[in-house]
């Protein structure tokens, strides 16, 4: 493994900038992760030995490729250089899985033949902005999101038919529809072009169904074993409630509703909530609700009709969680909050608001999900003290 960390064999390692430790070697890129989460957590937590692959390359299921066009009127696909417009050609990436990117140099390589514009962000004509590609690695199977400027696809049922034929791993295909001016990838309208419109995927023994808009974490070797310490970490009994919140599509509290009495997940975006109703459906598990809310809304609702729950998880956004709901959990009184985070700074800033609402952080542990990057993901184990308010 070690031998392959070279820059050189990344071409557009500083342009891009997406794997800004490509050029440490592994070991050295775990090191200083562990060496940052010490730092940040001094004071507040243990840190415990970061758990690192084996091989940590091509880890990611989800792709993304942006088309548009170079200086010279070519067709180019690939990124967004950093902090700019400008596009950086990829053809292939050390993180990203093979054979997404195969098949993005495949749709590049029909668009002329199937007289398929791509986007000019300057002029506003065309018509392929993004393809987006999610591959399940339990299933194999493959979704490709083709996100186009508007409705109007004129080939597509030919050329979804010429892609099918050119990689036929690929189990479901989307048309998805973004107008606007904004870097966000996809747009709100959807058509599925081709099979059931989302893929299915296994992690500890479950099964889980994604959308396109739906968060699912991009690394499954990592997330396998991030998941399974939470659920150490909360070790559950069967008569226990637990909360998860920014469930998603509900990946943790469906493996938490194995060993709890009940388990009441809440998460802001309806897809991911209508994906974890049918994968609790689909898994034949009945202890679980999924709510679409706030989470912070969600958790002072329950606060303020007297819920309790002996296991809060949550698992927020990089910018972590906010006041109203780090109180609100506290009012509800778990023994335990499980706190995933991909987010060390706004972990470290919550631990402390939890220190001070009597909730103790007894370990961290550090997970590489993002190898070659910066990133660090942590799952951490707070404790309720005994005398039911803490410091302050
Ligand atoms: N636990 C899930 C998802 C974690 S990602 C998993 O492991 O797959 C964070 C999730 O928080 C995303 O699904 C996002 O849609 C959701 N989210 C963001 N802001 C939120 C808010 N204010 N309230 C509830 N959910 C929110």
């Amino acid at each position: 493994m070690e031998r392959k960390h070279h820059t050189g064999l990344c071409p557009v390692f500083k342009k891009c900038g997406g794997c800004q430790y490509l050029d440490l070697p592994y070991a050295s890129q775990l090191a200083k992760k562990e060496a940052r989460m010490r730092e940040l957590l001094r004071g507040i937590c243990e840190v415990k030995p970061i758990h690192g692959m084996e091989d940590p390359f091509h880890y990611r299921n989800k792709t993304h490729a942006v088309f548009g066009k170079d200086r010279r009127r070519q067709v180019v696909c690939g990124i967004y250089q950093e902090g700019t417009h400008r596009i950086v050609p990829v053809t292939w990436c050390m993180i990203e899985n093979e054979k997404a990117d195969e098949i993005i140099q495949t749709i590049r390589g029909m668009l002329r033949s199937f007289r398929i514009p791509v986007y000019d962000e300057d002029t506003g004509y065309g018509l392929l902005r993004h393809v987006l590609i999610r591959t399940a690695r339990a299933t194999g199977e493959i979704m490709v999101v083709l996100v186009t400027a508007g409705p109007v696809f004129p080939s597509k049922n030919n050329f979804v038919r010429a892609l099918r034929e050119k990689h036929p791993e690929i189990t479901t295909v989307i048309q998805n529809i973004n107008g606007k001016m904004t870097s966000m990838v996809l747009g709100e309208r959807e058509h599925v072009l081709w099979g059931r419109g989302s893929i299915e995927d296994v992690l500890c023994g479950m099964r889980f169904e994604i959308s396109s808009r739906s968060f699912y974490q991009i690394n499954p070797v990592q997330t396998e074993y991030l998941y399974g310490e939470a659920m150490r970490l909360a070790g559950l009994g069967k008569g226990e409630t637990a909360v998860d919140a920014y469930c998603g599509i509900g990946t943790i509290g469906l493996l938490a509703s194995r060993n709890a009495g009940q388990v009441i997940g809440v998460e802001l975006n309806s897809d991911a909530v209508r994906d974890a109703v049918r994968n609790a459906r689909r898994n034949g598990i009945r202890n679980i609700r999924f709510y679409q809310n706030d989470a912070g809304v969600f958790m002072n609702q329950m606060a303020a009709q007297g819920a309790r729950a002996d296991v809060v998880f949550l698992d927020p956004p990089r910018t972590g969680s906010t006041e109203e709901f780090l109180r609100s959990a506290a009012r509800i009184a778990p023994s335990r909050i499980v706190y995933i985070s991909c987010g060390p700074e706004s972990l470290a800033r919550d631990l402390r608001v939890l220190g001070k609402l009597g909730y103790r952080a007894e370990s961290c542990q550090p997970v590489d999900m993002f190898p070659e990057t910066d990133e660090i993901e942590n799952a951490v184990l707070l404790r309720r003290q005994e005398n039911g308010k803490g410091r302050g």
